[in-house]
This record gives structure tokens, sequence and C-alpha cells, in this order.
């Protein structure tokens, strides 16, 4: 299932993508399986953030093909970082260049939702805290990221965490095509199962550090191809089964 959440009239909605339109349910039906179809909106409608995480943890090189296409070694455990929820957008909002950067990167990611609160979770129970998954683009100022030792500034600009359109809850993670085309030319491609840590590998390795809530977001790295954008470019980061994220970069006023 395609779960969404959409603005009608002014209003924030609930639902998920049926056949011919999208169907609303109420919020506690949200990324579940026992959805009560209430009423049904056209597809043209809004799409807003599909998940309000309190957290976003991202995972440095975790892709094989991207630690060969570097010359780096495959890592022993994941590297992480957060990016803060005011870097979040959704799909079609615009990516803002800021000023202190003249190097801004795309990273087309799988996102991970967290279903509920998770601790000390093992690999082989990781499924039952997932509730979906999401594509997010990991825009990273690399000028910044060379310069400063910390990458707190480089990953964290406002707009620099794109997320959406929707939440794909019925799908296997580790076998998926991933791709980002850069105004219609493709630059990165790759399949998930390339990862080093699996999905189900990091929600263990990350819930041993911190609790993980409800809607919290694990991105699980980027594959190779990674380049730089300038305002007025448009990016469309895809995954198989779970569809296309797009946004348009601008200048900040
Ligand atoms: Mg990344």
């Amino acid at each position: 299932m395609k779960f969404i959440r959409f603005q009608y009239n002014n209003e924030a909605k609930y639902g998920f993508i049926g056949d011919n339109g999208i169907i609303e349910v109420s919020a506690e039906d949200y990324l579940t399986n026992n959805h009560k179809g209430l009423k049904k909106y056209p597809v043209n409608v809004k799409i807003l953030l599909p998940v309000n995480p309190s957290k976003i943890i991202c995972v440095g090189l975790n892709y094989r093909d991207h630690a060969d296409e570097l010359g780096m070694e495959i890592p022993d455990e994941p590297i992480i970082f957060l990016k803060p929820p005011s870097s979040i957008i959704g799909d079609r909002d615009p990516i803002i260049y800021p000023m202190m950067s003249s190097e801004v990167d795309y990273e087309v990611e799988l996102a991970v939702v967290i279903s509920k609160e998770a601790k000390n979770v093992d690999r082989e129970n990781a499924k039952d805290f997932i509730a979906g998954y999401t594509i997010l683009n990991d825009v990273t100022a690399r000028d910044l990221q060379r310069k400063d030792v910390q990458w707190t500034r480089s990953k964290s600009f406002d707009t620099f965490c794109p997320i959406g359109p929707w939440i794909e809850t019925d799908i296997n993670p580790h076998g998926l095509e991933i791709s980002l085309h850069l105004n219609g030319e493709l630059r990165q491609h790759s399949n998930t199962r390339n990862m080093i840590f699996d999905v189900y590998e990091l929600v263990e390795f990350i819930s041993n550090i911190m609790t993980l809530k409800k809607g919290d977001i694990i991105a699980t790295g980027t594959p190779p191809g990674v380049g730089s954008m300038k305002p007025g470019d448009e990016i469309q980061a895809s995954i198989e089964g779970i569809g296309t994220l797009k946004n348009r970069v601008i200048y900040s006023k």
C-alpha cells in the first residue's frame, strides 16, 4: 500500500493511493493494515510530507559500488550522522541553495520509516518495527563537509532533506532499483542489494545506540554517481516499487 498525506480544501488528510484516486483513512489507520476507506479524492491533490520524524539518522558509505567508486575500504560498522527535522521538505518543495556553499550535491537514498518505539532490537525482529519505505535526498554541501570535521553544517541546512512522496508498506527493501535523474539525465543508479549493511542490520545497530520513535527515519546511504546541483536544476529521485520524489533547486533569497 502507498500511504499518503495530502491537502484538500486547506485540510491535511491521511490516505492511500487506490485504483482511481486517493482513499482517505483515519489518522489511526494510517500505515496500518486495518484501514477503512472513508472518501475518495482525485490524485491531483497537494501531497504533504508523509511523516514527521523526531530525528533522521543517516548512514554514510553503505553501498559496495559507491565504496569502489571512491576507492574506499568497506567499513566494519555503519558510519552514522543526523539531519535535523528542520531540514525536511516534501515532494515538489524547493531545495534552497545556501549562500555559504558553492558545491551542493544530491544523494538518493532508501528511507526506512519506524512504526513504533524501538530500543535494542535484533535484526531478526527489525521488520516488526518498520512501517514502510520512502525516498530521501540527503542533500550535502560537499565543500563544507570537506572543510568541517563534523558533518553537521554540511548536512543540516533548511530544505536539505527532501522526503516522499508517500510511504510504501508492502515491499522487500533488499532488491530495489534506485536511481536519480538531474534535469532528465541519469546520474545515479544501483540496486539496494548492494548495501553493505542491510536495513535490518541498521535497525539493530542504531536502536542499540538510541531509542527510535514512531515516524523516525533511517536514510540507508547513497549509491554511486553523486554529483552537484545548481539553482534551476530539477532532481528526480526514484526507487522501484515506491515512486519518484521531485524537487527543484532555487537560489536563497
Ligand atoms: Mg547520504
